[in-house]
């Protein structure tokens, strides 16, 4: 248990101070003032005085297999303890094939029992993409009916939602959604180009990963960029519709879209971090990150260099300073953002990038408790449960504790004492242990 901890209320209020929080097995049996508690005999006691206790860390987009730089492997050898360290206690994966699945199931049950110090793991399915696939390994489908099975063998496969990508076309998009509605599964990930993001949020998207569609749906060039076919979109022809969409910019049409995300409940994981390295890695220090030390020499030899190429600073500026702009705006309008970092791309750190994501979050417009929701109660909120995300009876025991007030400045998420993870008490040297193993 921790002793005079002040907790931090994610649902809003005001933080609550010298608090005693009674952990017994993987839950929190009691939030209760220290002088009222009832303390458990042979309880462990941390005395947590000047601290500030919040519910552990959701990193909700990641990528912990790899598919494409090295199939069949998975980062969980080098992630788990940056994720840990950073008080990263659960992540949602957006590309899981069956295989993962299995794996994915057997990390969660490990780190139950006790044995591995890990984030507890959502998933969602293979990638769905249409001809030609956007990304190596994608799960092709070109017709509705190959689509309307494709989700039953998901589903049965124990897929957590259907991802959906770039390149599918649009019949097939909507009977996807169809089917999934059907089926009873969710379905998220990319806006496809060949749909507006109206359509996708109408359509039931869950959530809308990277702000896709978004750009080009609040152009007034909108329908003619759906209309062109995924054999056509190259690297240079993407970079010539983001530079036509940002020029024909429709402030109402990006107000009524925003309204209608805000309407149908479909949720933007902005991954900002990601959106920011793309072009302006350097000047963000993005590159020269001290966190990139943590990362495998293997993985970093295989990054490629992509800041800018060849585009116009003025126009990477601009265009990221509207996507800031944009989520400030989604958020007024009362959408629902989630915090995610897009490991598993180059120059993503796990666990150390959620805490850039969050810094980022802020510099949108949100407040840093506003921010700090986004990887806690809003989690809890998009997969429908009460115990995660925030610090009540019943809340599953995945805690971090920081020596300083994250309601005052989000950067303090980094300040972290110790973990409590599936119930389990690590403390700050344990933390350390895991990020020197790994230089
Ligand atoms: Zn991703």
């Amino acid at each position: 248990m921790l002793a005079h901890a002040t907790v931090i209320d994610t649902t809003g209020g005001p933080s609550i101070r010298d608090v005693v929080v009674v952990v017994e097995g993987n839950r929190v049996k009691a939030v209760e003032p220290a002088g009222r508690a009832t303390l458990p005999k042979h309880a462990r006691v941390v005395d947590a005085t000047g601290k500030y206790v919040i519910p552990g860390l959701w990193d909700m987009h990641t990528h912990l297999f790899s598919h494409v730089d090295r199939p069949g492997t998975n980062r969980s050898a080098w992630a788990f303890p940056l994720y840990v360290a950073n008080g990263v206690t659960g992540v949602r994966d957006l590309w899981t094939d069956p295989d993962d699945i299995a794996t994915a199931r057997r990390w969660n049950e490990l780190r139950a029992q006790g044995t591995l110090l890990a984030p507890h793991l959502e998933w969602s399915s293979r990638i769905v993409d249409g001809d030609p696939p956007h990304i190596k390994g994608a799960a092709v489908v070109t017709t509705p009916d190959q689509a309307r099975q494709l989700v039953e063998e998901l589903k049965a496969g124990g897929a957590g939602f259907i991802k959906t990508y770039w390149n599918l076309r649009r019949e097939v998009f909507f009977a996807i959604a169809e089917q999934a509605k059907k089926s009873g599964i969710p379905f998220a990930g990319h806006v496809p180009s060949s749909v507006s993001a109206f359509e996708a949020s109408d359509a039931g998207m869950k959530s809308i990963e990277h702000l896709t569609g978004i750009e080009e749906t609040c152009s007034t060039r909108s329908d003619e960029f759906q209309r062109i076919p995924p054999e056509k979109w190259t690297p240079n022809l993407g970079d010539l519709v983001a530079r036509r969409a940002f020029e024909t910019f429709d402030e109402k049409r990006c107000a009524d879209l925003f309204a209608r995300f805000a309407r149908n409940g479909t949720w933007q994981v902005p991954t900002l971090l990601l959106l920011q390295s793309l072009g302006l890695a350097q000047e963000a220090g993005i590159a020269s990150s001290p966190a990139l030390e943590y990362v495998p020499t293997f993985v970093r030899e295989k990054w490629p260099v992509r800041d800018g190429a060849g585009r116009p600073l003025a126009l990477r500026r601009a265009r990221f300073a509207r996507l800031l702009r944009f989520v400030g705006d989604l958020h007024r309008a009362g959408v629902g953002i989630l915090a995610g970092s897009d490991f598993g791309n180059p120059l993503m750190v796990a666990g150390f990038s959620l805490h850039d994501e969050l810094a980022l979050l802020t510099e949108a417009g949100l407040t840093p408790l506003q921010a700090l929701q986004t990887a806690t109660r809003n989690v809890g909120v998009y997969f429908g449960r009460n115990d995660i995300g925030t610090i009540n009876q019943g809340s599953v025991a995945d805690l971090v504790i920081l020596d300083a007030d994250p309601v005052v400045d989000i950067r303090n998420t980094r300040r972290i004492a110790g973990v409590v993870l599936g119930g389990r008490y690590v403390d700050r040297q344990e933390l350390q242990a895991l990020l020197d193993g790994l230089r």
